[in-house]
């Protein structure tokens, strides 16, 4: 299979048909890949992960680009154009809004903020609004609003499912995509990599702030999500 594109932690081929083959990584970065390690079994966590809110998502009404999970570490995904921008729903203050801002780490949104970022390592992936967006030429006013109201909505199903598990979702990052036949749809991945997770009860960190900021065990966080997703969603 020809390879497409290689990322910070997945690989995608061409499946043909238009379709790719996303393979997982056990590759693990930050800061602007400044810090790059490879942690075992890491591919392993995120793809089944993803794979299980992708699959709820669907469930739900929301259209994405997972087909079917492969293996241990791929899916089958429709081919799309990503649109270069990375969407952050905020529902608890944490991470770079409470640097870049006079917001302190814990506080909760009345109602959740939705940011969006121009995805590019040169630039540093630098905010941007909807006009920026449009003046860039990568997306119109109206998807940029469509892409506002489907991220909100999957919040929502998400937040509706990790309360069951005393899981909280401070925010967490998604990327949309085109078809070829000009459909968007939810593309990239959905995993402790992209979202940040705490325990409720202990307000631990249960995502790739463990590797950030030193803070704890990667694997054992990643697969206590895990557990909660094969337990609460079909595999
Ligand atoms: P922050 O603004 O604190 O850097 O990130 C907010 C949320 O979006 C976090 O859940 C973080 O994991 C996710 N996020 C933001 N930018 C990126 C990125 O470039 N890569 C990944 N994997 N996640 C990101």
């Amino acid at each position: 299979m020809k390879k497409l594109y290689s990322g910070k932690a997945k690989t995608v081929y061409d499946a043909g048909n238009d379709e790719v083959l996303i393979v997982y990584r056990d590759d693990i970065t930050a800061f602007d890949s400044q810090k790059h390690d490879v942690i075992k079994g890491k591919g392993f966590y995120n793809c089944n992960i993803s794979s299980r809110f992708f699959k709820y998502l669907e469930h739900n009404g929301i259209k994405t680009h997972f087909i079917r999970q492969e293996d241990d570490v791929s899916i089958r995904a429709k081919k799309v154009n990503i649109i270069p921008l990375e969407v952050i729903v905020r529902n608890i203050a944490a991470g770079s809004i409470t640097r870049n801002y006079p917001i302190k780490e814990k506080t909760v949104f009345d109602k959740p903020i939705v940011m969006f970022d121009y995805k590019d390592d040169e630039y540093h992936d630098p905010l941007l609004n909807e006009d920026i967006a449009v003046a860039m030429g990568i997306t119109t006013l109206d998807e940029m609003q469509r892409i506002r109201k489907i991220s909100l909505e999957i919040n929502n199903f998400l937040q509706v499912f990790l309360s069951k598990y005393d899981i909280l979702l401070p925010d967490f990052k998604l990327e949309f995509g085109k078809t070829s036949k000009g459909e968007l749809i939810l593309a990239d991945e959905i995993s402790p990599d992209t979202c940040r997770f705490w325990d409720k009860k202990t307000m631990k960190s249960l995502d790739k702030d463990n590797y950030r900021f030193d803070k704890g065990d990667v694997l054992s966080s990643y697969k206590i999500i895990y557990d909660i997703v094969r337990e609460g969603i079909d595999g």
